[in-house]
């Protein structure tokens, strides 16, 4: 067997101490006889194992008690629709923070259920505008921004201040790579395939408040309420992915917590961005101040060398250089 660096952005590396606990749990999970595959979701090994997750997740971010934390299937791109269908209440609009290409993919499919407002977008995706300059809604239903766009690379180092206007914010590509204070926001939502476990499980994390003002023909399985209501057991949940992102958040805790990942995770950012900005040969177009830490696209002086490049990179172990195909170059997702 060789495993190799991998750098894709998600679905992406999982610590390699929880896939041996996958393979060794793999035909018999803790005496049970089954696998987690096989259990159904309503008995108890499998509660236990939710419920341990749920726990794990709540103390690794210190979540608040009065936010739900729910366990959801349809991915980031689920939560673009559900989010207007569930907190936009009696509200009409909804302020949006572009950064990048993910921002951009959820303010267009709210626009199908409230009037989606671009309340800042910089000029080029290397930038985050200053929120003074925003233009901002005092009455909208809620402000949603990205604080990584994965495609571009762009990162907020701080929590925008939305007053009474609830913060929204997609964490699919940083969440669980440094701490959250999560009473800053109404809903935070991320696919786990990037951070946290396989593809197929959405977390979401709400507060209270926000649960009662779903549009009445919200289909239900896209009803946070009622999922909240159900334990995120209205209909069958991605046991699977459910069970390994729990391992994860266990081997999180091993490590020392998301205040040690923080530490660990701006480290190693640094380690590459020095790299490529002492070079001449490898360029990266972001404003320092918000480069991410988890996503980092760089190209070549030479754009002719891309392929050579991404070939001698396989050859040598580290896989999945390729950029996004929305911009080309390279990415590092790590
Ligand atoms: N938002 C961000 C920031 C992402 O990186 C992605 C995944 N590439 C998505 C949304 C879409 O996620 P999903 O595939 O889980 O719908």
């Amino acid at each position: 067997m060789s495993r190799v660096f991998n750098f894709s952005a998600g679905p992406a590396a999982l610590p390699e101490e929880v896939l041996i606990q996958v393979r060794d749990e793999m035909l018999d999970w803790q005496g049970s006889g089954m696998s987690v595959m096989e259990m159904s979701h309503r008995g108890k090994e499998f509660m236990s194992i939710a419920a341990q997750a749920e726990a794990d997740l709540r103390e690794l971010l210190a979540i608040p008690d009065n936010y739900k934390v729910l366990f959801l299937q349809g991915g980031a791109s689920a939560q673009f629709a559900m989010i207007p269908l569930n907190i936009l209440g009696q509200r009409k609009t909804a302020d949006y923070v572009v950064t990048g290409s993910w921002g951009k993919k959820a303010i267009k499919e709210a626009g199908k259920y409230c009037e989606a407002r671009q309340a800042a977008r910089p000029e080029s995706f290397t930038d985050i505008p200053d929120p003074d300059t925003w233009q901002r809604d005092s009455q909208a239903g809620y402000l949603h921004y990205t604080p990584n766009e994965t495609i571009e690379g762009v990162e907020f180092h701080f929590v925008p201040d939305t007053g009474e206007v609830p913060l929204v914010a997609d964490f699919s590509s940083t969440f669980m790579s440094r701490p959250i204070e999560v009473s800053r926001f109404g809903l935070i939502y991320a696919g786990a395939q990037k951070n946290v476990g396989p593809a197929g499980l959405t977390l979401v994390i709400v507060r209270d408040d926000l649960l009662d003002r779903a549009r009445a023909d919200t289909p239900m399985a896209f009803n946070l309420a009622e999922q909240a209501a159900a334990d995120s057991m209205l209909n069958t949940p991605p046991c699977f992915s459910w069970y390994v992102a729990g391992l994860v958040f266990q081997w999180l805790k091993r490590k020392g917590g998301l205040a040690a990942m923080a530490e660990c995770n701006e480290h190693k950012a640094g380690l590459l961005y020095n790299a490529i900005d002492a070079s001449a040969f490898y360029a990266n177009p972001v404003n320092p101040e918000c480069r991410s830490w988890m996503n980092v696209p760089f190209t070549l002086a030479d754009a002719e060398l891309d392929a050579v490049f991404l070939k001698e990179a396989a050859t040598a172990g580290l896989s999945t250089l390729k950029g996004h195909r929305s911009v080309g170059g390279m990415r590092a997702s790590i």
